[in-house]
């Protein structure tokens, strides 16, 4: 491709409800620096084309490079904390990410770019303050789809938000991916031009964690 503005059409932000993470058959494993805040974290920030495709591991040539983000890294380990097994620094997920991610995204942001921006994007949305504020808490309660739906939507500017569900071990749905869209550049929130599979019932667990 020629020109920048063809590379992707726009971003996924994913964030992962860590309680719904760590509450299934495979379990998870708290970070190196122990139990993260009760809060969602950012799972990626994926370039993605308009009719459900994306491209993965662009091969630019710039390898993830701890020193280019170490002012953002205690940011990162609040923000962006790796739940897998075995626990970890969270390092290997944010090269694991920018290696497939973000350097698709490359002829727009630079690598301090790329995670600086998802960070900020975290922050801007602020899904569990929004959630909490209409009355959807992580309390293990069930909540339906609709009014988590109309909380997210309503506080990004009403723009359409995918949310995805995975099972807990007792086989409840319960709330485990919000993703959210933005420009190619990732400065403001848009409609889901497209949206993944969802795998949520009409009533949907929210973990505690
Ligand atoms: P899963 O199969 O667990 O949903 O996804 C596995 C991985 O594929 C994700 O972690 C992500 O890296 C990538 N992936 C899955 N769905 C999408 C998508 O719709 N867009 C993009 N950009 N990546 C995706
Ligand atoms: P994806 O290709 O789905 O973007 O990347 C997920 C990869 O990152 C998997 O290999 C997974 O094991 C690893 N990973 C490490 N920590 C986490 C985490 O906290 N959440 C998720 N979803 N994946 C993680
Ligand atoms: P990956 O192959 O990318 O490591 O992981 C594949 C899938 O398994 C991803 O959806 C990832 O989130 C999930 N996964 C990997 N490791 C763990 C883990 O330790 N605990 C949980 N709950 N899921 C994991």
């Amino acid at each position: 491709l020629s020109s920048a503005e063809e590379d992707y059409d726009f971003f996924y932000l994913v964030l992962q409800w860590p309680g719904s993470y760590c509450d299934t058959k495979r379990s998870c494993c708290y970070p190196k620096s122990g139990k993260p805040d009760e809060d969602f974290g950012i799972h990626g920030l994926w370039p993605n084309y308009n009719d459900g495709s994306y491209p993965s591991n662009c091969e630019t040539g710039t390898p993830f490079d701890p020193s280019v983000i170490a002012n953002l890294t205690s940011d990162m380990q609040m923000n962006w904390p790796s739940l897998a097994c075995p626990s970890s620094d969270g390092l290997q997920f944010w090269e694991h990410e920018w290696e497939k991610h973000g350097t698709c995204s490359e002829s727009i942001l630079t690598q301090y770019q790329y995670f600086q921006t998802a960070l900020n994007l975290k922050q801007q949305a602020n899904l569990l303050l929004l959630l909490q504020d209409a009355g959807i808490s992580p309390d293990g309660g069930f909540y339906s789809l609709k009014a988590i739906r109309e909380a997210i939507e309503g506080g990004i500017g009403g723009h359409v938000a995918g949310i995805e569900c995975n099972v807990d071990e007792g086989g409840n749905h319960q709330l485990y991916q919000i993703y959210l869209c933005t420009d190619t550049y990732g400065t403001d929130f848009i409609d889901c031009p497209t949206l993944p599979k969802a795998r949520c019932g009409n009533r949907v667990e929210f973990p505690v964690f």
